[in-house]
């Protein structure tokens, strides 16, 4: 090889150094490796094939999703003097002949293509004639089903190892689970590939979850507390995020909403007003993402919550991208994941629901989790975090306290178990306080052994436990319209004494107070589960899948 690599990465591409991971890809990609990247989003993917491509002979294969962004990297690798580009529908007739010249000159460092480009038949003869070095597939998580932005069309690059046996391939992406890269690598037939996996830590970014009580004034409280800084509000439905901005702009916020529902020129308007910091605040469904390349976002808030992990990853990896402190707070009412749960319901493929509630389940589980938020986070991503405290979550910050409640979570779990699961959260309530109530007299319930065994609390605290149980699986409610408790696997090993149980109360800090929160962690689940359940069974005659797909972008 006449050039050396580090040659090549200051001469060509004018960079004194490799980022983290960078060089091993490369020489993987030198060596005819396949390769598998994970890789953050501004980590240097590019650099990883555009590099071996100047230096290998042949023509690199750039696999990339979307057509509007794919003449922007040909200009970029343009303007570093490689030979770049691209083919796909776009492309006039005699654009198209003149790649396919440069195609069958070998004259050609990249070719950047769309997928379904492997479906046609007359390109992959083409490409069967030209020398090729490897393939790189840009965002290669949408092969897979199991990630965050599926699509079809990446399915074709299944066959690309069948038709090119003798070719590398190189797989990159900014999101994947190890559930998501294992499909990824099959899905490709990836052969033994060169595994990177940088880190998802994002330092800089505090966690924190907040009970959401009133969200328009907890929201406004904390904007009140940050009056020059900028953020994004993401909310879930178009009509969310009109009466939260209108709501913010009323108490003198510069806010304005965001969603699929404005004109094209109204969203550019108030995108472009948010990167000018004419404006503080977006209101945003999670349309708005893509073309945000603002650096300094201070904070990101979730009024409601997102359907799953990477969702929620992505969406609070906008803010602080300069590297600054940014705080990132997610407002969470449980009614919420009930409100998912019913739309996921309505999915007919039975293999796609089955996926959408596990990745609810996913979300929640970090939501309501006893540890840091982080560890939890970076765990989804398969990446276990080192530190015992990471200093930056209201768990690790002691915002968040833990309190034993072993037993009295006893005595609410007795209570359930001794009269069979037939009952709801009041009477349960009830028999522990040791009340005298006509259905305690009637049912016998003043006879059994649990009964007032907690007469030294009020039945709030009881309901509040019961609330905490729900929340940490150890009671479920039954499927039918009466919602009442019965206990799951979890709650044998703390009746026996052979798990505590643990409940969260939001202590009186400076996140709190800002928040506008106080009590229990989960106060009033049980209350907004039955609510949420009623609500939705009222609703039943609307078409909710309609509903959803129209009101959530
Ligand atoms: P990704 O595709 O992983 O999001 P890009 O390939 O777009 O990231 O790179 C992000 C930015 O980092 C680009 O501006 C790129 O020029 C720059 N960059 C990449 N590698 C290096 C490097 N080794 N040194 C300095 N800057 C780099
Ligand atoms: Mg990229
Ligand atoms: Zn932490």
């Amino acid at each position: 090889m006449s050039e050396s690599v580090q040659e090549a990465l200051s001469r060509v591409f004018g960079f004194d150094e490799f980022r983290p991971n960078q060089e091993e890809i490369v020489s993987a990609l030198l060596e005819k490796r396949d390769v598998f990247a994970v890789m953050p989003t501004g980590g240097g993917k590019s650099l990883c094939y555009q590099l071996p491509a100047h230096l290998l002979p042949g023509l690199c294969v750039v696999v990339s999703p979307l057509i509007s962004l794919m003449k922007d990297q040909v200009d970029a690798a343009q303007a570093t003097g490689l030979r770049a580009e691209f083919l796909n529908s776009s492309l006039l007739v005699k654009d198209r002949r003149r790649v396919f010249q440069c195609l069958e000159n070998n004259d050609l460092d990249l070719l950047y293509v769309s997928p379904e480009r492997f479906a046609m038949p007359d390109f992959l003869a083409t490409l069967k004639q030209a020398e090729i070095s490897f393939f790189a597939i840009d965002e290669a998580h949408c092969i897979s089903e199991w990630g965050h932005d599926f699509r079809p069309d990446y399915l074709s690059l299944s066959k690309i190892v069948d038709h090119f046996p003798k070719v590398a391939v190189a797989a990159f992406t900014a999101t994947a689970t190890h559930q998501v890269q294992d499909d990824i690598i099959k899905k490709l037939q990836l052969r033994n590939p060169h595994l990177t996996r940088a880190s998802f830590d994002r330092p800089n970014l505090f966690y924190q979850v907040a009970p959401k009580e009133d969200l328009n004034m907890q929201l406004l409280a904390f904007l009140r507390e940050r009056p020059d800084e900028s953020g994004i509000i993401y909310r879930t439905t178009r009509k969310n995020v009109e009466s939260t901005a209108a709501f913010l702009q009323g108490q003198g916020i510069k806010a304005l909403p965001y969603h699929a529902g404005l004109s094209d020129k109204e969203r550019k308007a108030h995108q472009e007003q948010f990167n000018r910091d004419e404006i503080n605040v977006v209101v945003a469904t999670i349309a708005f993402g893509m073309g945000i390349d603002k650096s300094n976002v201070r904070f990101v808030l979730h009024g409601d919550l997102p359907k799953n992990v990477e969702s929620y990853y992505q969406e609070t990896g906008r803010a602080g991208r300069d590297g600054d402190p940014a705080h990132c707070c997610l407002y969470f009412s449980p009614g919420d994941t009930v409100k998912i749960r019913y739309f996921i319901d309505q999915i007919e493929d039975l293999v796609e629901q089955k996926i959408a509630i596990s990745q609810l389940n996913k979300m929640v589980q970090i939501a309501q989790a006893n540890a840091c938020r982080r560890r939890n986070i970076l765990d989804y991503f398969g990446e276990t975090y080192p530190k015992d405290n990471c200093k930056t979550c209201d768990i690790c910050t002691g915002d968040v306290e833990r309190i034993d409640a072993t037993i009295d979570a006893q005595k609410i779990l007795s209570a359930i178990y001794r009269t069979g699961g037939k009952f709801g959260a009041v009477h349960i309530a009830d028999i522990v306080a040791g009340a005298d109530t006509e259905r305690i007299r009637r049912f016998g319930h003043d006879k059994i052994k649990t009964y007032g065994a907690g007469s030294d609390r009020d039945k709030r605290h009881w309901r509040r436990i019961i609330d905490a149980l729900i929340a940490q699986d150890c009671i479920r409610l039954s499927d039918d319209q009466y919602s009442v408790l019965q206990l799951a696997p979890k709650a044998t090993p703390i009746l026996r004494g052979q798990a505590p149980f643990r409940i969260l109360c939001q202590k009186e800090t400076k996140t709190a107070r800002r928040s506008l929160s106080s009590g229990d962690f989960s106060a009033g689940l049980f209350d907004a589960l039955r609510t949420e359940r009623r609500r939705v069974a009222r609703d039943l005659g609307v078409p909710p899948f309609v509903v959803f797909s129209d009101h959530t972008l």
